[in-house]
């Protein structure tokens, strides 16, 4: 190296005197040093900040009674054996884990070796992903509990109200793929494929083995014969809501999760998903009603929704505010019988009902609307000037049809036949009058007012935010397990999650913290 290019460190230009003092010594760097054992002094309390989450989560998880989780832990003192990891510990661990869109319990393992929060939550020691797993999914009546005492200490800080609860459902997809749905030929010769594969394991019962690999093994084989009898059973289900023969013979089940369905995407695409009910109370979102369903329709699951609520805190809420999709009369109805009052949008069908005229050939000139009603008479009158008399009437949910049809002679003999009822070659031309139920006429005089206009509209910032929390910030966007009990199990989770976060957020404050301010 030159004596010129010397002078030039990093690109810039030493001063002169400083060049002079240091003549040709190197610099003296304090490099990484890693071939060496060190130890460390470690207060794990002050690993995270006192006004960290996760110590509001071990705060709030220590309000719960944890009785019936301690009550079933076979260790106990006086015995010899390995201590149980205390259920506090995993459960605040999982709330911590799904809050930072974690739900791995094999990357909380690799987090419980360095990460400081979850370091602090379990006091320095690295949890196995069985335990966490299995903890997860093994105690679903636990979880509910855990649910309801949320709902309750929340309810205690003055949290929920039930005034006004805002329903809502989201798809979230399933752990499988579009090709795992097969038809039952498939199935059938797949499961006949994985008897075999787990005949010639041969019994362990006969054979046993210490072989973890080959039992794992055959756990799995078990595991996918199992799957295979449950797709099985699941088709038949599905079958039950086809409408001929051979959209019963077409159906498919899913072979990788057997109880999910195929639905429609909120970004209008379709594949196996589960339908997701999210009962938000309005007063400051907390969540106190979930449930997963295989219903990819959500108008028959408003009832069970306030069933829910009802089960998760002892009382009815005073208002349900919910969109179209749950507006119908059986429900206007259900919730008037339930002492409820409904706030929904009742959706226009004028155009399914013009275009189911249009189907069967009516010009338009002959639509009902141009049929004139006489009270008087209960008759109708038609375009050609031939009346219709009454000829009966249906009861439906919330709804009387009341039918009026003309003379068969009348129309045989009629000019605009071709036009009137193209389908009807032999019988007169019917019209249907209808009637709401006294309970839907008020419903829909109600949702013209604009009070009820101003309430509807308060419905998706409070109903989808939990929603689009869920999905994005705890990464729900698709189940990481399997089957309906699963993965209710993980709406479960992630709703308890996100009612502890609003905890944090409305009511929390940091012991150290809070003195200082004080
Ligand atoms: S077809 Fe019958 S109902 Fe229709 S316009 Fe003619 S007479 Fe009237």
């Amino acid at each position: 190296m030159g004596a010129e290019s010397q002078k030039i460190v990093f690109g810039m230009p030493l001063p002169a005197e400083k060049d002079a003092q240091r003549g040709s010594r190197k610099p003296r760097l304090d490099k990484a040093e890693r071939d060496q054992m060190i130890f460390q002094t470690i207060h794990v309390d002050t690993l995270i900040p006192e006004d960290h989450p996760a110590r509001a989560i071990w705060e709030f998880v220590g309000k719960m009674d944890l009785t019936s989780l301690y009550l079933k832990i076979n260790a106990v003192e006086g015995t010899a054996g390995r201590s149980a990891t205390d259920p506090h510990t995993l459960i605040s661990l999982w709330i911590y884990a799904y809050s930072q869109g974690i739900s791995s319990a094999r990357e909380m393992e690799k987090l419980c070796e360095y990460h400081p929060a979850f370091q602090w939550l379990t006091g320095m020691k690295v949890i196995n992903h069985h335990t966490l797993s299995d903890f997860r999914i093994g105690n679903k009546e636990a979880l509910d509990g855990l649910f309801t005492q949320t709902l309750g200490l929340l309810s205690a800080e003055n949290l929920i109200t039930l005034e006004r609860v805002m329903h809502d459902g989201t798809k979230i997809k399933a752990n499988a793929g579009a090709d795992s749905f097969r038809t039952e030929e498939r199935i059938q010769a797949h499961l006949k494929m994985a008897k075999a594969h787990l005949e010639s394991m041969g019994d362990p019962t006969e054979t046993p083995s210490d072989d973890r690999a080959r039992k794992a093994r055959e756990r799995a084989a078990h595991e996918r014969k199992e799957r295979l009898e449950t797709a099985l059973r699941e088709l038949e289900k599905i079958r039950a809501h086809k409408p001929d023969e051979e959209a019963m013979r077409k159906a498919r089940a899913s072979q990788t999760d057997p109880e999910a369905r195929i639905m429609k995407q909120s970004n209008g695409g379709y594949g196996p998903s589960y339908n997701v009910q999210i009962s938000t109370d309005r007063a400051n979102g907390v969540i106190v009603g979930v449930e997963a369903t295989q219903e990819a329709n959500d108008c028959g699951r408003l009832l069970p929704a306030v069933e829910k609520i009802q089960e998760n805190t002892g009382c009815l809420p005073k208002q349900m505010v919910a969109d179209g999709g749950y507006t119908n009369r059986q429900n206007i109805l259900a919730m008037d019988e339930k002492g409820v009052e409904f706030i929904g949008s009742m959706p226009d069908v004028s155009k399914t009902t013009l275009a189911q005229f249009a189907r069967r050939g009516i010009d338009p000139a002959f639509y009902p609307g141009s049929f004139r009603y006489n009270p008087k008479r209960n008759t109708y009158t038609c375009p050609a000037g031939k009346v219709l008399t009454y000829a009966g009437k249906a009861k439906r949910h919330g709804l009387t049809e009341y039918h009026y049809r003309a003379n068969d002679n009348d129309c045989a003999a009629c000019a605009f036949k071709e036009k009137c009822c193209p389908q009807s070659p032999k019988k007169g031309r019917c019209v249907v009058r209808t009637e709401n139920h006294s309970v839907v006429h008020a419903f829909i005089t109600k949702m013209n007012t604009p009070e009820a206009k101003e309430i509807y509209r308060q419905r998706g910032p409070t109903a989808e935010f939990p929603n689009a929390w869920i999905k994005e910030k705890m990464k729900l966007r698709q189940f990481r397990l399997r089957g309906l009990r699963k993965i209710g199990m993980e709406c479960v989770w992630a709703c308890l999650t996100y009612n502890i976060q609003s905890w944090i957020r409305l009511r929390w404050s940091p012991p150290g913290l809070s003195s200082v301010m004080c």
